[in-house]
């Protein structure tokens, strides 16, 4: 578990560092829901996204040594990015795995961020070993995408800013996944305000940590493409803290489908002028959807992040609601 200590030190650590989102009053929302709606408006992040704070948190609490020797990981998504800009800006250096299947452009976003790029192999598990090997034989220090103390305590700070903004939020609404962002939030509101309810909102296909709750233990499960691409991929077999936060802590969790994500990024555009990806908008999608029983207000929904290719999100805005098909399966 993560204490409110090291909650409040992340929160030291890292302000300087990343931006101090605004909370704002979304007017068609509460109109809509008939309480107040506020929206955490983590997607305007430095980097597109809230991990910037977990990865500065994490490189930050290193020694010295580990710091300049350099940090790791094998993600192309916005971890990656996050860890690429987060060590440049406090003097370490991230070296990213990459198969050599992951598209260009994430490459060259990646190293534009300042990292060392690696290209290696034609899997993520390939990709991961090389990891591993440099960890081995460079003595760089890994710093995986959620499962890390310092990780989830840096995503924690998402929720002190909530309840420092609007102290009677009552219902939190959080994009889950690999769940360092839903532990470190309900860990902070719960810390703050232990009647607060926090919901975890993922895709219906391939939501790890849903299968996995329900099943009691961590679990595999297969991957599918979704709007939400970034709530993705599994939680780890072994893994050591979000799995437990999450059953303990959590009040529930949602799944939507790609019609309803493609609503929330829809309504995220028309009527809060905000460009957000799908996992950034399932929050705003469960409140259009009706999917949150007993929900009661004030309630802040986080969006997440905004790194969605404009060429698809431009679709979406001109109504296209399923283009991986996943609806239809
Ligand atoms: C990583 C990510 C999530 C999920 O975070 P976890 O800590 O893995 O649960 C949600 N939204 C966006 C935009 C992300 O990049």
């Amino acid at each position: 578990m993560i204490s409110s200590s090291q909650i409040r030190d992340a929160n030291e650590r890292i302000r300087g560092h990343v931006l101090r989102t605004p909370l704002v009053v979304s007017q068609s929302l509460t109109e809509r829901c008939g309480f107040a709606v506020a929206l955490k408006l983590e997607h305007q992040q430095t980097t597109g996204s809230f991990k910037l704070r977990g990865a500065t948190n994490a490189i930050l609490s290193l020694d010295t040594a580990a710091r300049e020797k350099g940090v790791v990981a094998a993600s192309t998504g916005n971890y990656g990015r996050a860890l690429a800009f987060a060590a440049r800006a406090v003097g370490s250096r991230a070296t990213i795995c990459m198969s050599k299947l992951v598209p260009d452009n994430k490459v060259s976003e990646v190293r534009r961020l300042g990292a060392d790029v690696r290209i290696i192999g034609n899997s993520q598990d390939d990709a991961q070993r090389e990891v591993e090997r440099l960890v081995a034989e460079e003595g760089l220090t890994m710093l995986p995408p959620f499962d890390h103390r310092d990780i989830i305590a840096g995503q924690a700070t998402v929720g002190s800013e909530i309840l420092e903004d609007m102290p009677d939020a009552i219902t939190v609404l959080v994009p889950l996944s690999g769940g360092g962002l839903a532990a470190g939030v309900t860990a902070a509101v719960k810390a703050k305000n232990p009647k607060t309810r926090v919901i975890g909102i993922s895709m219906r296909r391939g939501a790890a940590m849903k299968a996995s709750l329900d099943a009691g233990r961590p679990i595999e499960v297969e991957e599918f493409p979704s709007l939400a691409d970034s709530l993705g991929g599994g939680i780890g077999l072994d893994n050591g803290f979000t799995f437990s936060m999450c059953r303990d802590l959590l009040d529930d969790v949602v799944l939507l489908s790609e019609a309803e994500i493609a609503a929330g990024i829809l309504h995220a555009y028309q009527h809060e002028r905000e460009v957000v990806e799908g996992a950034g908008a399932v929050g705003i999608a469960a409140l259009l959807a009706n999917k949150i029983a007993d929900i009661a207000g004030p309630v802040a929904v986080v969006l997440s992040g905004r790194n969605i290719d404009m060429g698809l999100h431009r679709r979406i805005v001109n109504g296209e609601q399923d283009p991986f098909g996943g609806d239809k399966e």
